[in-house]
């Protein structure tokens, strides 16, 4: 008998259902055009209630209402209460896994998140955190919500040990690892999984399997969850034609502790900006750069040698290497407290797969 993260007292295996928000609890005052709605309006009770589960595979279905809000507003609050109810979910013996309802618009900050805090323990325990969410609210003719969640209420309870246990995305009948979650659409049903590898959740691909396992096998650690307040204030600047010097020496006297550069192409930026950064590096802000074009991978000294105190992202976009940097400095103040000696880009560079093929598996 175990007492779930609900706080009820549990003798059953079960699945847990934390409700975030989003599009997917969303409602349209409009017939016509379900696209004019309001995110995070029904319960995650409700939407059970109304797709009819009440149970999967054996297990009893219960759920949590962690926030409802449309994910556009996600704060550092948000994540550090997701964060932990996850890691207790993990360690209570009685729950056989967690699917997360959440808006599309930052799924793939939550999704590298969950990745880096906890998809070693996952493995390690076998169990599958799954993130989902819908383009079309819940009560547009055609919503996806309903499908997107009986797929992923499919997947988290899989009985099929082979399946590797991580943080997964689940869409439009496709999943991927949560760390490749990233919308890249503005309105198709598969927004998120555009620039993910991924497979047909009925129809699992081989080569996605086993790229699966490689990248949870490389995942040797979980990073520190930062406390609600200790999140390391880090910023996205992102290069573009005619950029201005101005812009990140405003920057420069804001008290930032990282800077994410946005960059063109292979991750390179604007010249205008190159004084600002050196001086930025002198002052100590870490700095990661990546591509603005939100997909592939950018690469130490590719294509000019890597200036010091700068980082390549690998293949982590704008807002998951802004993530990842934030949890690396937040682990690097934990190390200094307990006297353990590390950097911010040793730990940086274990937070994005390095190594993954350019060509999308689907
Ligand atoms: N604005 C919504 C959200 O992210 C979009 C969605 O869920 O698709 O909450």
């Amino acid at each position: 008998m175990s007492v779930d993260v609900v706080g009820r007292l549990i003798k059953i295996p079960y699945i847990l259902v934390l409700g975030m928000g989003g599009t997917i609890s969303g409602i349209s005052e409009n017939s016509d055009n379900p696209l004019q709605y309001q995110a995070g309006k029904v319960s995650v009770k409700n939407l059970l209630k109304n797709a009819g589960v009440d149970s999967v595979c054996g297990c009893k279905v219960f759920s949590k209402q962690v926030a409802n809000v449309d994910s556009q507003n996600l704060t550092a609050e948000h994540l550090t209460e997701l964060g932990k109810l996850v890691i207790q979910g993990l360690e209570d013996p009685l729950l056989k896994g967690l699917v997360i309802t959440h808006g599309t618009d930052t799924i793939e900050e939550v999704g590298i998140f969950l990745h880096l805090i906890c998809g070693n323990k996952a493995n390690k325990v076998g169990k599958r955190i799954v993130l989902t969410g819908a383009m079309l609210p819940s009560n547009a003719l055609l919503s996806d919500g309903p499908k997107n969640l009986a797929d992923a209420l499919k997947w988290v309870s899989s009985e099929f040990d082979d399946y590797p246990g991580g943080v997964y995305g689940v869409f439009a009948g496709k999943v991927c690892l949560g760390m490749d979650l990233s919308k890249r659409h503005a309105t198709d049903l598969d927004a998120p999984l555009q620039a993910a590898h991924c497979s047909p959740i009925d129809n699992l691909t081989p080569a996605w399997l086993s790229l699966v396992r490689f990248v949870l096998l490389t995942l040797e650690t979980d990073l520190p969850i930062p406390e609600s307040d200790a999140w390391p204030w880090v910023e996205i600047l992102t290069s573009y034609a005619g950029a201005r010097p101005e812009s990140l020496q405003l920057l420069l006297k804001s008290g930032m502790q990282g800077l994410v550069i946005a960059g063109t192409g292979l991750g390179g930026f604007h010249s205008a900006w190159l004084p600002g950064v050196l001086m930025a590096t002198k002052k100590g802000i870490a700095i990661v750069r990546c591509s603005r074009t939100g997909a592939g991978l950018v690469s130490r000294d590719i294509p000019e040698k890597e200036m010091d105190g700068m980082v390549a992202s690998g293949n982590l976009s704008a807002p998951k290497a802004r993530i990842g940097l934030q949890l690396a400095l937040n682990a690097v103040h934990q190390a200094k407290v307990e006297m353990v000696p590390t950097t911010w880009q040793a730990i940086f560079a274990n937070t994005s797969f390095r190594n993954h093929s350019p060509i999308i598996v689907r």
